[in-house]
Protein backbone atom coordinates (compact mmCIF):
# COMPACT_ATOMS: atom_id res chain seq x y z
CA UNK A 1 0.00 0.00 0.00
CA UNK A 2 1.06 3.13 -0.38
CA UNK A 3 0.33 4.87 3.00
CA UNK A 4 3.36 3.65 4.67
CA UNK A 5 6.06 5.43 6.07
CA UNK A 6 8.99 3.70 7.16
CA UNK A 7 11.10 4.89 10.26
CA UNK A 8 14.51 4.48 8.98
CA UNK A 9 16.81 7.62 10.36
CA UNK A 10 17.03 8.70 13.48
CA UNK A 11 14.96 5.69 14.90
CA UNK A 12 15.44 5.56 18.85
CA UNK A 13 15.41 2.01 18.74
CA UNK A 14 18.59 -0.32 18.78
CA UNK A 15 20.72 2.87 18.76
CA UNK A 16 23.62 0.36 19.57
CA UNK A 17 22.97 -2.56 17.27
CA UNK A 18 25.40 -1.73 13.86
CA UNK A 19 23.82 -3.84 11.41
CA UNK A 20 19.87 -5.14 11.48
CA UNK A 21 19.99 -7.63 8.50
CA UNK A 22 16.72 -9.44 7.56
CA UNK A 23 16.72 -13.39 6.53
CA UNK A 24 14.01 -13.50 4.17
CA UNK A 25 12.91 -16.82 1.52
CA UNK A 26 10.16 -16.60 -0.91
CA UNK A 27 8.90 -20.15 0.32
CA UNK A 28 9.17 -22.33 3.44
CA UNK A 29 11.24 -24.92 3.92
CA UNK A 30 13.99 -23.78 2.46
CA UNK A 31 16.01 -23.84 5.06
CA UNK A 32 16.08 -20.02 5.83
CA UNK A 33 16.22 -20.70 9.97
CA UNK A 34 18.99 -22.61 9.03
CA UNK A 35 20.66 -20.43 7.31
CA UNK A 36 19.60 -17.59 10.02
CA UNK A 37 21.01 -19.65 12.87
CA UNK A 38 24.20 -20.98 11.47
CA UNK A 39 24.96 -17.59 10.35
CA UNK A 40 24.64 -16.52 13.57
CA UNK A 41 27.35 -18.65 15.19
CA UNK A 42 29.55 -18.28 11.93
CA UNK A 43 29.29 -14.56 13.08
CA UNK A 44 30.03 -14.84 16.98
CA UNK A 45 32.49 -17.36 16.25
CA UNK A 46 34.17 -14.32 14.47
CA UNK A 47 34.17 -12.38 17.61
CA UNK A 48 31.25 -10.40 16.44
CA UNK A 49 28.53 -9.44 18.98
CA UNK A 50 25.62 -10.74 17.71
CA UNK A 51 21.43 -11.34 18.13
CA UNK A 52 18.65 -13.38 16.63
CA UNK A 53 15.43 -12.64 16.37
CA UNK A 54 12.79 -15.11 15.43
CA UNK A 55 10.06 -13.27 13.78
CA UNK A 56 8.39 -16.21 12.45
CA UNK A 57 5.37 -16.47 14.70
CA UNK A 58 3.35 -18.96 13.79
CA UNK A 59 5.94 -21.39 13.20
CA UNK A 60 9.29 -20.94 15.14
CA UNK A 61 12.19 -23.01 15.09
CA UNK A 62 15.30 -21.15 16.82
CA UNK A 63 14.52 -22.37 19.85
CA UNK A 64 14.61 -25.89 18.48
CA UNK A 65 17.99 -24.97 16.59
CA UNK A 66 19.37 -24.05 19.62
CA UNK A 67 18.80 -26.89 22.08
CA UNK A 68 16.59 -24.08 24.24
CA UNK A 69 13.24 -25.24 23.88
CA UNK A 70 12.32 -25.02 27.31
CA UNK A 71 13.99 -21.87 28.56
CA UNK A 72 11.89 -18.97 29.72
CA UNK A 73 13.19 -15.38 29.48
CA UNK A 74 13.90 -13.56 32.35
CA UNK A 75 11.88 -10.40 32.49
CA UNK A 76 12.94 -7.01 34.41
CA UNK A 77 11.42 -3.59 35.19
CA UNK A 78 12.93 -0.76 33.58
CA UNK A 79 11.20 2.96 33.39
CA UNK A 80 7.82 1.35 34.43
CA UNK A 81 8.25 -0.98 31.36
CA UNK A 82 9.19 -4.73 30.71
CA UNK A 83 11.87 -5.87 29.34
CA UNK A 84 12.61 -9.04 28.44
CA UNK A 85 16.50 -10.92 28.61
CA UNK A 86 16.98 -12.61 25.92
CA UNK A 87 18.04 -16.01 26.20
CA UNK A 88 22.20 -16.95 25.29
CA UNK A 89 23.00 -19.90 23.81
CA UNK A 90 26.66 -20.57 21.46
CA UNK A 91 27.38 -16.57 22.16
CA UNK A 92 24.19 -15.53 20.59
CA UNK A 93 21.49 -14.20 21.86
CA UNK A 94 18.07 -15.24 20.84
CA UNK A 95 14.48 -14.10 21.33
CA UNK A 96 11.15 -16.05 20.01
CA UNK A 97 7.43 -16.51 20.41
CA UNK A 98 8.79 -20.43 21.29
CA UNK A 99 10.03 -18.99 24.37
CA UNK A 100 6.74 -17.42 25.38
CA UNK A 101 4.22 -19.77 24.66
CA UNK A 102 3.94 -23.54 25.69
CA UNK A 103 5.81 -26.09 23.40
CA UNK A 104 3.10 -27.57 20.64
CA UNK A 105 0.72 -25.03 21.35
CA UNK A 106 -0.08 -23.30 17.71
CA UNK A 107 -0.29 -19.42 18.18
CA UNK A 108 -2.82 -18.43 15.46
CA UNK A 109 -2.82 -15.12 15.44
CA UNK A 110 -4.12 -12.12 13.40
CA UNK A 111 -1.78 -10.26 11.63
CA UNK A 112 -1.95 -7.34 14.07
CA UNK A 113 -0.93 -9.56 17.19
CA UNK A 114 1.37 -10.98 15.20
CA UNK A 115 3.25 -7.45 14.61
CA UNK A 116 3.00 -6.03 18.01
CA UNK A 117 5.11 -9.17 19.20
CA UNK A 118 7.54 -8.79 16.31
CA UNK A 119 7.96 -5.08 17.59
CA UNK A 120 8.65 -6.05 21.26
CA UNK A 121 10.84 -8.62 19.91
CA UNK A 122 12.61 -5.71 18.58
CA UNK A 123 12.21 -2.95 21.43
CA UNK A 124 11.39 -4.14 24.33
CA UNK A 125 14.40 -6.57 24.79
CA UNK A 126 17.66 -6.28 26.36
CA UNK A 127 19.75 -6.77 23.25
CA UNK A 128 22.68 -4.50 24.59
CA UNK A 129 25.53 -3.66 21.87
CA UNK A 130 25.88 -5.93 18.69
CA UNK A 131 27.29 -6.26 15.73
CA UNK A 132 24.47 -8.02 14.09
CA UNK A 133 21.50 -8.19 14.84
CA UNK A 134 19.59 -11.04 12.56
CA UNK A 135 16.06 -11.12 12.10
CA UNK A 136 14.79 -14.30 11.08
CA UNK A 137 11.38 -13.38 9.06
CA UNK A 138 8.35 -15.58 8.39
CA UNK A 139 8.13 -16.89 4.47
CA UNK A 140 6.31 -14.89 2.13
CA UNK A 141 5.97 -11.49 2.26
CA UNK A 142 3.67 -10.08 5.07
CA UNK A 143 2.49 -7.60 7.95
CA UNK A 144 5.71 -8.86 9.55
CA UNK A 145 7.93 -7.70 7.16
CA UNK A 146 6.28 -4.42 6.95
CA UNK A 147 6.13 -3.95 10.23
CA UNK A 148 9.94 -4.76 10.63
CA UNK A 149 10.75 -1.76 7.73
CA UNK A 150 8.85 0.30 10.15
CA UNK A 151 10.09 -0.48 13.49
CA UNK A 152 14.16 -0.07 12.89
CA UNK A 153 16.75 0.92 10.10
CA UNK A 154 16.96 -2.79 8.70
CA UNK A 155 20.42 -2.49 7.33
CA UNK A 156 20.05 -5.26 4.32
CA UNK A 157 18.63 -8.50 3.31
CA UNK A 158 19.67 -11.88 2.74
CA UNK A 159 17.05 -14.02 0.19
CA UNK A 160 17.47 -17.68 1.04
CA UNK A 161 16.47 -20.18 -1.88
CA UNK A 162 16.76 -23.43 -3.23
CA UNK A 163 17.50 -23.65 -7.42
CA UNK A 164 14.10 -25.13 -7.53
CA UNK A 165 11.42 -23.59 -9.93
CA UNK A 166 8.91 -22.74 -7.48
CA UNK A 167 10.92 -21.84 -4.48
CA UNK A 168 12.95 -19.48 -7.50
CA UNK A 169 9.42 -18.02 -8.35
CA UNK A 170 8.35 -17.01 -4.46
CA UNK A 171 12.05 -16.09 -4.34
CA UNK A 172 11.54 -13.64 -6.57
CA UNK A 173 8.52 -11.90 -5.37
CA UNK A 174 10.33 -11.54 -2.11
CA UNK A 175 13.32 -10.16 -3.18
CA UNK A 176 11.61 -7.73 -5.55
CA UNK A 177 9.17 -6.67 -1.91
CA UNK A 178 12.38 -5.49 -0.56
CA UNK A 179 13.07 -3.07 -3.32
CA UNK A 180 9.49 -1.25 -3.60
CA UNK A 181 9.98 2.02 -2.92
CA UNK A 182 8.01 2.26 0.34
CA UNK A 183 10.16 -0.83 1.65
CA UNK A 184 13.61 0.13 0.00
CA UNK A 185 15.80 -2.16 1.89
CA UNK A 186 19.29 -3.17 0.20
CA UNK A 187 19.30 -6.38 -0.79
CA UNK A 188 22.73 -8.12 0.37
CA UNK A 189 22.58 -11.09 -1.63
CA UNK A 190 21.15 -14.51 -2.73
CA UNK A 191 22.23 -17.43 -0.90
CA UNK A 192 21.24 -20.90 -2.73
CA UNK A 193 21.00 -23.41 -0.22
CA UNK A 194 20.08 -27.44 -1.14
CA UNK A 195 22.16 -26.20 -3.99
CA UNK A 196 23.61 -30.13 -4.41
CA UNK A 197 23.50 -32.96 -2.60
CA UNK A 198 26.61 -34.58 -1.19
CA UNK A 199 27.18 -37.52 1.22
CA UNK A 200 29.69 -36.12 3.56
CA UNK A 201 32.46 -38.58 2.79
CA UNK A 202 32.54 -37.74 -0.85
CA UNK A 203 32.34 -33.99 -0.96
CA UNK A 204 33.45 -33.59 -4.72
CA UNK A 205 30.61 -36.04 -5.62
CA UNK A 206 27.91 -33.55 -6.40
CA UNK A 207 23.74 -34.58 -7.28
CA UNK A 208 22.00 -31.48 -8.06
CA UNK A 209 18.61 -33.15 -7.09
CA UNK A 210 16.38 -29.58 -7.39
CA UNK A 211 18.44 -28.15 -10.36
CA UNK A 212 21.50 -26.42 -11.04
CA UNK A 213 22.54 -22.83 -10.49
CA UNK A 214 19.13 -21.06 -9.29
CA UNK A 215 19.87 -18.96 -7.01
CA UNK A 216 22.86 -17.89 -9.09
CA UNK A 217 20.46 -17.00 -12.05
CA UNK A 218 18.15 -15.01 -9.89
CA UNK A 219 21.52 -12.86 -8.41
CA UNK A 220 21.83 -12.10 -11.80
CA UNK A 221 18.94 -11.14 -13.40
CA UNK A 222 18.00 -8.83 -10.50
CA UNK A 223 21.82 -7.54 -10.38
CA UNK A 224 22.12 -8.50 -6.19
CA UNK A 225 25.16 -10.35 -5.34
CA UNK A 226 25.31 -14.05 -5.05
CA UNK A 227 26.64 -15.06 -1.39
CA UNK A 228 27.29 -18.82 -1.98
CA UNK A 229 25.67 -21.92 -1.95
CA UNK A 230 25.07 -24.85 0.89
CA UNK A 231 24.93 -28.10 -0.53
CA UNK A 232 22.02 -30.45 1.18
CA UNK A 233 24.23 -32.76 3.69
CA UNK A 234 22.71 -35.00 6.14
CA UNK A 235 24.15 -33.76 8.96
CA UNK A 236 22.65 -30.03 9.01
CA UNK A 237 19.01 -31.33 8.88
CA UNK A 238 19.96 -33.90 12.00
CA UNK A 239 21.87 -30.73 13.63
CA UNK A 240 18.81 -28.49 13.13
CA UNK A 241 17.12 -31.25 15.24
CA UNK A 242 19.16 -31.49 17.84
CA UNK A 243 20.11 -28.29 18.59
CA UNK A 244 23.38 -28.08 17.69
CA UNK A 245 24.50 -25.96 14.38
CA UNK A 246 26.02 -27.95 12.26
CA UNK A 247 28.56 -25.00 11.23
CA UNK A 248 30.54 -26.70 14.47
CA UNK A 249 30.41 -29.76 12.65
CA UNK A 250 33.35 -29.23 10.71
CA UNK A 251 33.92 -29.56 6.87
CA UNK A 252 31.61 -28.28 4.25
CA UNK A 253 28.58 -26.50 5.77
CA UNK A 254 31.56 -24.74 8.30
CA UNK A 255 33.35 -23.75 5.07
CA UNK A 256 29.88 -22.44 3.72
CA UNK A 257 29.00 -20.26 6.68
CA UNK A 258 32.41 -19.33 7.62
CA UNK A 259 32.11 -17.48 3.89
CA UNK A 260 28.64 -15.86 4.17
CA UNK A 261 29.66 -14.63 7.44
CA UNK A 262 32.92 -12.95 5.73
CA UNK A 263 31.09 -12.03 2.57
CA UNK A 264 28.44 -10.15 5.12
CA UNK A 265 31.13 -8.56 6.81
CA UNK A 266 32.73 -6.77 3.81
P1 LIG B 1 12.71 -22.49 6.58
O1 LIG B 1 13.22 -21.64 7.68
O2 LIG B 1 12.99 -21.91 5.22
O3 LIG B 1 11.27 -22.91 6.73
P2 LIG B 1 14.35 -24.58 7.75
O4 LIG B 1 15.65 -23.89 7.98
O5 LIG B 1 13.45 -24.80 8.91
O6 LIG B 1 13.55 -23.85 6.57
O7 LIG B 1 14.69 -25.95 7.02
C1 LIG B 1 13.70 -26.89 6.70
C2 LIG B 1 14.25 -28.29 6.94
O8 LIG B 1 15.29 -28.59 6.02
C3 LIG B 1 14.85 -28.45 8.33
O9 LIG B 1 14.55 -29.73 8.78
C4 LIG B 1 16.35 -28.31 8.09
O10 LIG B 1 17.11 -29.02 9.05
C5 LIG B 1 16.50 -28.91 6.70
N1 LIG B 1 17.60 -28.31 5.94
C6 LIG B 1 17.76 -26.99 5.66
N2 LIG B 1 18.87 -26.80 4.91
C7 LIG B 1 19.42 -28.02 4.72
C8 LIG B 1 20.58 -28.50 4.03
N3 LIG B 1 21.40 -27.67 3.37
N4 LIG B 1 20.84 -29.84 4.06
C9 LIG B 1 20.02 -30.69 4.74
N5 LIG B 1 18.91 -30.32 5.38
C10 LIG B 1 18.61 -29.00 5.38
Amino acid sequence: TSNVTTVRDDSPLLPKVKNIIAIASGKGGVGKSTCASNLAVALAESGAKVGLVDADISGPSIPTMFNVESEQPAVKQEGGKNIIIPIEQYGVKLMSIGFLTPADSAVVWRGPMASSALKQFIGDVEWGELDYLLIDLPPGTSDIHLTMVQTVPVTGAIIVTTPQKVAMADATKGLTMFQQPQINVPVLGVVENMAYFTPEELPDNKYYLFGKDGGKTLSKKFDVPFLGEIPIVQSIRESGDSGYPAFYKKGVTEKAFHHLAEELAR
